[in-house]
């Protein structure tokens, strides 16, 4: 074996990050028939891809667009024309008073948050120590054992509403939220994976003001929100101002391999993720910005997201809501309101077995989903919710969907049953 420091038994041990997505990988060699509705895939959505391939078709016949994308570093903050591109359609979209000064390229979103919550969080120059605050559990599982040190994140649980439909939709419970002097930031994925929910502009005003208040940022996480993809089924309002740092990315309008994020932040927090993604990268991949350059400056980028992307989804969540529905009729199942994102959340009320245990009964059987208890960082104390739930991606094509919600509602009905 090789002797590991206290940073490798962290990182090049088992996380829950590297385990599940392990368990996926393994389940799909082992049976490549497997209803696949585990992981965070995005759809194929066939007039995306062919606006990929003419990208990269121009890009590979004119010389000095294959140099710019291939055969330079740029600086670590990124291209400065597509820094000044992104900086000008954000201000056109949103109204933010943003330059290329505020932006930054990271090679995917999520190496951006190891860098911001690392540079904000953990073990403080005065010795004492820090959390990243999680205003509402569920959140997203990629920010589980991001932390260099322990104890890294605070979550908070949700207030539930039950809706009609048996549909429920978690709030902000700004009872139990607070952010006091151990918090470094406020973070907060919008629309959340694994939810789909969309925390409303209310909640996220009232969060920008208790960030202000104690003098932290306000972390958004906008993987699948507005401005682009866009794959949003509700009104939501974008918010940036000097103390938010938005996180913006690539992957969901059908590049997660680009690996193309974008840190929108203001000029400080942008020098420091810069200076740092130097150390950890010496310059970001340029391939994600190469592809989209053309389409910021016409806007081309929002009109993909609105008229291909959204729409996509829209009908997917549609069919898959009913698809569910019929399938865990007459059992206690409810369903997140689908508000974004590409996965649905069951919740299983007084469900006799563990999340896992349906999870590992449901791959036995050929459907891979992932179990919820994955998905509360930070959230120290025992919630039977937190065994109740599973998350479901409906990203795939219908027959996958239809087969999966099929056999999930037969195994669903067992385990109420009693078997
Ligand atoms: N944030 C959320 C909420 C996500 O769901 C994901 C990916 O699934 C990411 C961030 C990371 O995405 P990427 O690193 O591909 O930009």
């Amino acid at each position: 074996g090789i002797k590991l420091s206290a940073f490798g038994e962290k990182f090049a041990g088992v996380t829950g990050a590297s385990s599940l997505m392990d368990d996926l990988g393994n389940a799909l060699n082992d049976n490549p028939d497997m209803l696949f509705m585990g992981g965070g895939n995005p759809s194929r959505i066939a007039p995306m891809e062919a606006a990929f391939k003419q990208r990269l078709a121009a890009i590979a016949d004119e010389p000095a667009q294959l140099f710019g994308a291939l055969g330079v570093y740029k600086s670590p903050q990124g291209d400065s024309r597509f820094l000044r591109s992104m900086a000008a359609m954000l201000k056109r979209q949103c109204g933010w008073a943003l330059t290329e000064k505020n932006i930054a390229v990271s090679n995917g979103s999520q190496s951006a948050f190891f860098v911001l919550f690392n540079l904000l969080a953990g073990v403080q120059s005065d010795g004492s120590h820090k959390v990243i605050r999680l205003p509402l559990a569920p959140e997203y599982l990629g920010y589980a054992d991001s932390g260099l040190s322990a104890d890294f994140f605070h979550a908070s649980e949700p207030a539930i509403e039950l809706l009609d439909g048996g549909l429920f939709k978690y709030h902000v419970d700004f009872q139990q939220f607070s952010v006091d002097e151990h918090c470094a930031a406020v973070c907060v994925s919008r629309p959340t994976n694994p939810t789909g929910n969309v925390i409303s502009d209310e909640e996220l005003q009232r969060l920008d003001q208790l960030a202000r208040a104690a003098d932290v940022p306000l972390i958004i996480d906008n993987a699948y929100g507005t401005p682009f993809p866009n794959i949003l089924f509700t009104d939501a309002k974008p918010l940036w101002n000097d103390n938010t740092i938005l996180l913006l990315s690539l992957s969901k309008l059908g590049l997660p391999g680009a690996r193309t994020g974008i840190v929108v932040g203001n000029e400080a927090v942008i020098r420091a993720f810069s200076n740092a993604n130097a150390v950890l990268n010496l310059a970001s991949g340029n391939m994600g910005a190469a592809i989209v350059q053309p389409w910021l400056d016409n806007d081309a980028l929002i009109s993909m997201s609105n008229e291909l992307v959204r729409p996509h989804y829209q009908h997917k969540v549609t069919e898959a809501v009913a698809v569910a529905r019929a399938a865990l009729a007459g059992t206690p199942a409810r369903i997140h309101k689908p508000e974004g994102a590409i996965f649905l959340w069951l919740w299983f009320p007084d469900l006799p077995i563990t999340s896992q245990v349906l999870y590992e009964r449901l791959k036995a059987r050929g459907v891979l989903v992932v179990s919820g208890h994955h998905f509360f960082p930070g959230l120290v104390h025992e919630w039977p919710h937190r065994h109740q739930c599973i998350r479901v991606n409906y990203a795939q094509d219908s027959h996958t969907v239809q087969q999966g919600f099929q056999i999930i509602g037969e195994e669903v009905r067992r385990a109420y049953g009693g078997a």
